[in-house]
């Protein structure tokens, strides 16, 4: 089918900064604990309580802001959006409207080998609501609880411009902020406590034409499947729409994951609903260049940078290089190994395979594992001096993984030395030719690949430990000598 639409999405993303404490008061920013135990008087909303500016979140907005290549503004305030909702005790949410903290930034991210550019619009620093306990938890469908912990916890708002072009897109652009924001560390971005989330908005128009169709929002979504799918879904209900003489009507559609449907929430506010004002308790705030510049200069090297290292200073492929720095952890853990053991694709090839198998079924991450950068240096090293076999090093190192141990002291306890002593080796060939008169026979007989099997033979009679080429040598000088 040809394709007479174009889809255009447009994602704001929320991501909730990892400071100790809220952004207006002194209460501690923590997940899972207990309904309402870190509140108090200002981010209750009492009246006659005074806001009070947690600089740490600036900062911490500053470094996000120049993570995804944005200007900081140098002057810039916040606003008051009102709306009643009941987990918003104020009746309004401190935010910012026309003067951002930051704007004009862009994001490049990979899909399908190919680099592609996101415009960032602006990035707002906001205070986020509490949490609606709805009947699943409390038992009864006719009850809902709120817990203000989370109320007043810092919270970013990331505003794309409409440059994306398919869900595909739209996710692959989503993945690239969330690592960002982790390299920079600012937020834990975990979207199953819901600290990384977003809206999204989307429309449809004729290929070739430049004006905007109506657009659709889909709100608070923590999963990147869930955004794929309720697009996709939103994406074809919209080309039903059109392809039919109608009108898609500008509104915020819910998306029920167990029917795979949207519908309809409400009709969606306009800017001027929210009768935005400045934030009367609160100083604008002035953020100076030097400021900016010692940040910038204290930020880390970002998940692009480090790809294009990896492939220039390591030599390993664009493929390893993605999957390397999909964490700043796994990076680091990779660019220590690499280091360690002068065997950069080695190191690569350990850490993409076993141990990211041992990690998998661990359910872990890499940061948390025992297995350090040392330990698997030092058990590359010892495949190559030839202590162990690399089949040997492959059942060493679970037992680092389960223990924390190092390789050596495993290989020690274990007596997994390879065996690289002539005369022991000898004996046992001698054995094994002895043992199979077909397949020694063969050998000498010019069957080259009967070889192999006699030095299996070796090897499962030594458990592994031979030499495999002193086993080779020897049965060669044996059977031909
Ligand atoms: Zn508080």
């Amino acid at each position: 089918m040809a394709y007479k639409y174009e889809t255009v999405i447009g994602l704001e993303v929320h991501a909730e900064l990892s400071t100790n404490s809220k952004l207006f008061c002194n209460c501690e920013v923590k997940f899972g604990s207990e309904a309402n135990t870190q509140t108090c008087p200002i981010c209750l909303g009492m009246p006659g309580v005074l806001p009070v500016m947690n600089q740490r979140a600036v900062e911490f907005s500053i470094r996000a802001a120049l993570g995804l290549n944005c200007k900081i503004a140098s002057y810039s305030k916040f606003d008051r959006k009102n709306y009643f909702y009941p987990d918003l005790p104020k009746g309004y949410q401190i935010s910012q409207y026309d003067l951002p903290l930051a704007y004009d930034g862009h994001v490049d991210y990979e899909l399908d080998g190919e680099t592609k550019r996101v415009r960032i619009n602006r990035i707002h620093l906001e205070e986020d609501a509490g949490k609606l306990v709805h009947a699943d938890v409390t038992g009864n469908p006719n009850q809902s609880y709120v817990d203000f912990n989370r109320s007043c916890v810092p919270l970013l708002e990331i505003v794309s411009e409409p440059d994306l072009r398919s869900p595909a897109e739209a996710i692959a652009y989503w993945r690239a902020v969330k690592e960002i924001l982790e390299y920079v560390e600012i937020s834990d971005c975990n979207m199953e406590e819901g600290s990384f989330r977003c809206d999204a908005n989307i429309s449809l128009r004729p290929v070739g034409s430049k004006e905007l169709g109506t657009r659709t929002e889909l709100k608070n979504k923590n999963s990147f499947q869930h955004v794929m799918t309720a697009l996709e879904y939103e994406e074809k209900r919209q080309a039903r729409i059109l392809d039919q003489g109608g009108k898609v009507i500008q509104e915020t559609v819910l998306f029920d994951i167990n029917t795979g449907r949207t519908a309809s929430m409400r009709s969606k506010e306009e800017a001027h609903d929210y009768r935005y004002f400045p934030e009367p308790d609160l100083v604008p705030f002035e953020v100076d260049a030097a400021e900016v510049e010692r940040i910038r200069a204290a930020l880390p090297e970002l998940p692009a940078e480090r790809r294009k290292r990896f492939v220039e200073e390591y030599g390993i492929p664009t493929y390893d290089a993605e999957f390397l720095t999909a964490t700043r952890q796994m990076a680091d853990f990779f660019d220590e190994t690499a280091r360690l053991s002068s065997d950069p694709k080695g190191s690569s090839n350990w850490i993409m395979g076993d141990l990211s198998g041992l990690l998998n079924n661990a359910g872990i991450e890499i940061q948390d594992a025992k297995v350090t950068p040392a330990h698997l240096s030092e058990l590359i090293e010892l495949i190559k001096n030839q202590t162990i076999s690399g089949k040997i090093a492959k059942s060493v190192l679970p037992d680092v993984f389960e223990t924390g141990k190092t390789p050596k002291q495993i290989v020690e306890e274990k007596g997994l030395s390879q065996i690289s002593d002539a005369s022991a080796i000898e004996s046992i060939v001698d054995q094994v030719i002895e043992e199979n008169p077909g397949p020694a026979q063969d050998y000498r007989d010019g069957k080259q690949k009967a070889i192999g099997f006699l030095v299996g033979q070796v090897m499962k009679a030594t458990r592994g430990k031979a030499n495999p080429q002193m086993v080779n040598q020897l049965l060669q000088q044996k059977l031909t000598g």
